[in-house]
């Protein structure tokens, strides 16, 4: 800690006590070169966690924000409230894991496009297509066309094992749903 006479950054803790409501730990320092004394306050920090948009601009993390671009993307796909608290929380632990406390806008994206492209591709291709920044369309095709093969040939594989109960839950992305309007 600097020291506010003399501005030598070496100095020794005297003393060292939580105060009264026990939110603070106060401690005596005394400058190793001019041997003056001064206080610093210890605190819970308060200081909010950023996020580094595109064009560089910070903005406070806010899990309501992450949890309806999720809703947004799962709507009517196969996620329980709980799998999407479960996803808010990792990106928020990747967050606060941060040593500078900041995190850009594609790297909390990039997290949260894996877990759900785990679950479901629907929901995935929908949020990347919002967050992720696919630099032209021919990028955005390969990735989908990259989701494809490998759709296939887990659909090949299948077909090598003896059969088993359709999945329901991969049905409405192996062909185009059709409703009646
Ligand atoms: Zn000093």
């Amino acid at each position: 800690m600097k020291c506010p006479y003399c501005g030598f950054a070496q100095d020794r803790v005297v003393d060292s006590r939580e105060s009264k409501e026990a939110d603070a730990i106060r401690r005596r320092r005394e400058c190793e070169r001019c041997q003056k004394r001064f206080t610093t306050y210890e605190r819970i920090d308060e200081i909010p966690y950023m996020v580094v948009k595109k064009d560089g601009r910070r903005e406070r993390f806010e899990r309501h924000k992450v949890l309806s671009g999720l809703l947004l993307a799962c709507r009517k796909r196969p996620f329980t409230p709980d799998n999407l608290e479960a996803i808010v929380d990792e990106a928020e632990t990747f967050l606060i894991d941060s040593p500078e406390r900041e995190r850009t806008t594609s790297e909390i994206g990039e997290l949260i496009m894996n877990r759900l492209k785990a679950i479901d591709t629907v929901a995935y291709i929908r949020f990347a297509s919002v967050y992720r920044d696919f630099t032209d369309v021919r990028e955005f095709k390969e990735e989908l066309e990259r989701l494809l093969t490998a759709k296939d040939q887990t659909a090949k594989r299948r077909t090598t094992e003896p059969p088993r109960e359709p999945s329901h839950r991969e049905a409405p992305t192996r062909k185009p749903q059709r409703r009646q309007p």
